[in-house]
């Protein structure tokens, strides 16, 4: 760095605002979103709330339905009534029929492209060959009166064509038997099998044929189920009697309405006393359950269940569950926490599912709404992942079969649990279409659920929501990328574009553009506007800035709208001081200068080569140039200084006298993606201080922006982002000077030891250790 000195005229002249730079091309980044998102109505309106004659369907559901066990079959019988509550008449309805989804011709299966590389996985290759005839078997359409309906499937939609079109306002009711043979869990719904016993876990989903939504945004919303994109539904009260193997549990995303008839004695006194617990209470106790685990059913038991103002209903059941619950409170409301896992799942499951089901709910409650519903369930199913419905999610996490278990393991059990159950808000409640966009609540609940974890256990090691969790997605080339506003069905890389990426922006608005107060305003404001309601990417981009009074546009166009990543980097700093003018300073100084560059090779060599000089030898030859102080200030340079000070007023003196340093730092935008400079200026004594700068700087000019900044104290180093909140991709040239390169460090020796799945396992060394220390004493224990 070096400093330039500088005239008060000169730097006045440099304050005066840049003119645009019209090679840029710049305002395209800055221009408001009004040609990109719709035009606001009286449904959907302006500021980004429901309009005055917002509308939306309703569908109510009685449905009977047995689970059989020795076919791991489904078989159903449904009422619908169906409100109209649109302005149109509509001359039929379609009906969702998910299960269609496993057929042979399905159009998820006929779409979805493959190759063999190493080998070919298990669950893939059944998908290929199982050859089970899968799908609904629909036996009966028919209205209230039993009349047959004429209805026409199409893949996995059903047209019902009514004998005259539902006016507007009307409603009508009608019937629907089906079976069909559950497949194996897929991640969604199924049945797993579960130890030597051979016994089937049910997680049961998208099991009854259901009307798709017809709203004011797309008509009938009928795309295909092709398998990632999930359910747009309507929100209806149901009504579900579920009748099993009279020794099979069964739990379900609702209101138990028949607990005499279904619990004994025993399992009632234990559920009154989960009612004022601090921990989970066992309903079904783990011995009860392995017990069951060799019984023969005597009969069946049906179990009835009410849900009112939900979206969907799913259900669980097993002889193998344990069955542990417990009262909470959310809001100043009792909400049942539940779970249900077989003993596969312990010890972690009792330790902690039920205990993250209530954290989740009161979580995601102050940060939306309060949380509505009377049951929260967390069931145990396969190792990994997890899929939500309301008031119940299916999630994996398994410890080994000795009970100990990884780090990973445990983290990303509770991390799933979070998530799935952070699902009853985002979509369950605030009812995005998640056929047409996975980002309105996989992105929106990967947020909650990183704020969630922070507040579980400190320092959680969350997998997304940190913006340097998303560096590696975002430094892909643009041709493996798609936007976040890409239709659900076509989106590349699904964890990272629907989940990481936008949970990462929210974060970014939270901690780096808006701040905590006015996002989580905001944030909190859409929910309670589309809380029961079925919001679309403009209600939420647009209720954002209203709320707030930020101005969003950019960021929705880089972050929602674009793949270009933020690259951000410190080209050059220069460092100016003000010229006092003060004669005796200026040329003290030039001085010093001269006689610096007076010091040349030649001059020192001379020194000791050149014995004597000719004037030297004769001082008679010298004269007033000999003796003359050319950096003297003369009278007219000091009466010239004094005339300039004397012009000054008091705070430009001031500025003139105390020696402030001025740095003109230049940053450039590298990736595109404009972003807050933030940048940290470490002082020669030590201290350091950090200066923001909204995004808005590139609004002239979006690849370079320079900014003066004033100093008392000297700078020895600038960093960019150093608190790591930009996403920014390459860190190497965010510090200046520029830091000493480090190398890339290679190993020299393979890794050694054991490795396990989902990383090393310290508990279960530990355990090994403590048992062969046993065994050097006498016992041996395997
Ligand atoms: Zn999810």
């Amino acid at each position: 760095m070096l400093k330039k000195l500088l005239s008060l005229v000169a730097l006045t002249i440099l304050l005066l605002p840049a003119k645009a730079q019209t090679s840029f091309n710049a305002n395209n980044r800055f221009e408001q979103l009004e040609s990109t998102l719709p035009t606001p109505n009286s449904y959907r309106t302006a500021s980004g709330s429901p309009g005055k004659d917002y509308w939306q369907q309703r569908a109510d559901y009685d449905i009977k339905v047995e689970l059989d066990d020795i076919n791991r079959k489904i078989i159903g019988s449904e009422m619908i009534t169906y409100y109209n509550n649109s302005p149109d008449d509509l001359p039929y309805l379609w009906i969702q029929l998910d299960q269609n989804l496993f057929e042979k011709n399905a159009p998820g299966k006929t779409t979805k492209t493959g190759e063999i590389k190493n080998g070919i996985s298990a669950g893939a290759f059944q998908e290929l060959t199982d050859p089970k005839d899968y799908g609904y078997k629909i036996t009966a359409v028919k209205d209230a009166k039993g009349n047959p309906l004429r209805h026409t499937i199409n893949q996995t939609m059903m047209r019902i064509d009514l004998p005259t079109p539902l006016k507007s306002g009307a409603s009508v009711s009608f019937g629907i038997d089906w079976n069909y043979l559950i497949t194996e869990y897929y991640g969604r719904s199924g049945y797993e099998i579960l130890g030597k016993e051979n016994i089937a876990n049910y997680f049961i989903a998208h099991w009854f044929p259901r009307l798709a939504v017809y709203n004011d945004v797309y008509g009938w919303q009928h795309k295909q189920f092709m398998g990632q994109g999930e359910f747009t539904l309507n929100f209806g009260n149901y009504k579900v009697a579920i009748t099993a193997p009279n020794d099979i549990v069964v739990g379900a995303g609702g209101e138990l309405l028949n607990p005499n008839q279904v619990m004994t004695a025993t399992q009632l006194k234990r559920w009154e006393q989960a009612k004022t617990a601090t921990r989970p209470v066992e309903i079904v106790t783990q011995d009860e359950a392995i017990k069951a685990e060799k019984s023969v059913p005597t009969g069946k038991k049906t179990w009835v269940f009410k849900a009112d103002n939900v979206r969907d209903f799913a259900f669980t059941a097993s002889r193998k569950f344990i069955w542990d619950a417990m009262q909470v409170d959310v809001e100043g409301k009792k909400v049942w926490a539940m779970s249900y896992y077989s003993k596969e799942g312990n010890p972690l499951w009792g330790k902690y599912s039920t205990m993250v089901v209530a954290h989740t709910l009161r979580s995601y409650s102050k940060r939306t709404v309060a949380y509505p519903y009377p049951v929260a369930i967390s069931c145990h199913a396969t190792a990994g992942g997890g899929m939500e419905y309301p008031m119940i999610s299916f999630n994996g996490g398994r410890p080994e079969a000795d009970g100990t278990y990884t780090e990973n393991v445990k983290n990303g059990m509770i991390g799933v649990i979070i998530h799935e159950v952070g699902h009853n808000f985002f979509p369950m409640i605030i009812n995005s279409d998640e056929r047409q966009w996975s980002w309105m609540d996989e992105g929106l609940n990967t947020f909650c659920q990183y704020l969630a974890e922070q507040e579980w256990d400190r320092n959680f090691p969350a997998r997304r929501g940190e913006p340097q969790t998303i560096v590696p997605y975002m430094r892909l080339d643009s041709k493996n990328q798609v936007p976040i506003m890409a239709n659900s069905e076509n989106i590349m890389d699904f964890g990272n574009n629907a989940y990481a990426k936008p949970a990462t922006a929210l974060n970014i608005l939270r901690e780096t553009v808006m701040g905590r107060e006015l996002f989580d305003y905001a944030f909190k404001e859409y929910a309670r506007r589309w809380a029961f309601k079925q919001p679309y990417p403009a209600d939420f981009f647009r209720t954002l800035e209203d709320a707030s009074g930020v101005d969003l546009d950019w960021f929705w166009r880089g972050w929602f709208y674009g793949t270009e990543p933020v690259n951000q980097s410190i080209e050059t700093v220069e460092w100016f001081g003000i010229d006092t003018q003060d004669p005796t300073v200026k040329k003290a100084g030039d001085k010093a200068l001269a006689e610096a560059k007076a010091k040349t090779m030649s001059a020192i060599r001379n020194k000791t080569d050149i014995k004597r000089t000719v004037v030297e030898e004769n001082p008679d030859l010298t004269d007033f140039y000999n003796t003359y102080d050319r950096f003297a200030p003369t009278e007219a340079d000091k009466k010239k200084y004094q005339d300039y000070m004397a012009s000054l007023n008091e705070d430009e003196k001031k500025l003139v006298t105390e020696g402030k340093n001025f740095y003109v730092v230049n940053f450039k935008n590298k990736g595109g993606l404009p972003m807050p400079v933030i940048v940290k200026l470490s002082y020669e004594d030590g201290t350091d201080e950090v200066l923001r700068f909204p995004a808005e700087v590139w609004r002239l000019n979006d690849v370079t922006a320079k900014k003066i900044i004033p100093t008392s104290k000297k700078v020895v180093k600038w960093t960019l982002d150093p608190f790591y909140e930009i996403a920014d991709i390459d860190t190497e040239d965010n510090s200046f000077p520029r830091e000493p390169a480090q190398p890339t460090k290679v190993q020299l020796f393979k890794m050694q030891g054991r490795t396990y799945s989902g990383g090393p396992n310290p508990m279960q060394e530990a355990k090994n250790a403590k048992e062969k220390s046993g065994a050097v004493t006498g016992s041996k224990n395997n």
